[in-house]
């Protein structure tokens, strides 16, 4: 596994509106310095201590995404350095969120998670759930949360057009979803199987693990 080649492979084969995330979770700190060396500065991890961790010990203009579901009793240990998190799927996280990025005097960009996949083990909101959200007087109230887009996760199958339809989907919600809240620019999906599919879906943000770092030794 080249990390740096393997990199540049993906970069080469993204338009440049596309942001790459890469996937770093269960990944050495050594792994990822390789890397940042080629150039990358934004990470995805999908557990806050493991993200946490290798903030402390890695350059600081690293951006870290996170990338998974978030307990809310842990938000306050990423509070203070997140860039972006992507798997908001509820008031009272958006909620918390706000309330320790304000301890930091911070505003966190955060992405809805829409649930997409007709899997039950996949999280997220409905749509309905979304706009009902974002037209609620509670929300306007949230001064340290900034709502920048949507993410999804498609259901994990050989079925390319069952993916491509989940995509659809999440692409027109974000369509939907904009006409009420402006502010939303971020689709984020797509991963190291199926990238290419969700760029041509309107994807503007790729979340890429294996394809860069090599396979994980655990399910995460
Ligand atoms: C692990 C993970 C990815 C990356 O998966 P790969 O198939 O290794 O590219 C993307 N998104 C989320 C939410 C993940 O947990």
């Amino acid at each position: 596994m080249n990390i740096q080649e393997n990199l540049k492979t993906i970069k080469s084969s993204i338009p440049e509106h596309v942001t790459l995330v890469a996937v770093s979770k269960t990944k050495p700190v050594s792994d990822l310095m390789e890397a940042y060396t080629a150039g990358q500065r934004i990470f995805g991890e999908n557990k806050i201590q493991e993200m946490a961790e290798k903030f402390q010990e890695m350059p600081k203009d690293i951006k870290w995404h996170m990338i998974g579901h978030v307990q809310r009793n842990k938000v306050k240990y990423m509070a203070e350095f997140v860039n972006l998190i992507h798997g908001v799927d509820s008031f009272k996280l958006l909620n918390e969120i706000n309330k320790q990025a304000k301890k930091h005097d911070r505003v966190i960009d955060c992405l809805f998670q829409i649930k997409i996949a007709e899997e039950d083990s996949k999280f997220g909101m409905s749509k309905d759930d979304a706009v009902a959200l974002l037209k609620s007087e509670t929300f306007k109230e949230l001064e340290n949360v900034n709502v920048v887009g949507l993410m999804g996760m498609a259901t994990f199958t050989e079925d390319m057009a069952l993916v491509e339809k989940e995509f659809n989907y999440l692409k027109s919600t974000f369509n939907e979803l904009q006409t009420c809240h402006a502010k939303l620019k971020i689709i984020s999906m797509g991963m190291s199987g199926d990238y290419q599919l969700a760029i041509d879906c309107g994807s503007n943000m790729v979340r890429v693990g294996s394809s860069i770092f090599g396979s994980r030794n655990y399910i995460n």
